[in-house]
């Protein structure tokens, strides 16, 4: 019975695994990064992406104003 139970619940931790990876992955596929073209005057990176009302270079995560 406990050999039972363990696999059984080894089985639901699978599964759940599974269901959680799946629906992590699949807006990162999807998620487009649309970076503003603007240049970074901390860095210099031209990663800049719009972060609610704020743009925010990615590269070195300074927030360079908000609207
Ligand atoms: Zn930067």
């Amino acid at each position: 019975m406990r050999s039972y139970s363990e696999a059984w619940q080894l089985g639901l931790k699978a599964v759940a695994i599974y269901h959680d990876g799946s629906k992590r992955s699949a807006p990162l596929n999807t998620r487009k990064t649309t970076y503003m073209g603007v240049i970074c005057s901390h860095c210099g990176s031209d990663k800049v992406i719009r972060a609610g009302a704020c743009s925010v270079c990615t590269q070195c995560g300074i927030s360079l104003g908000c609207s």
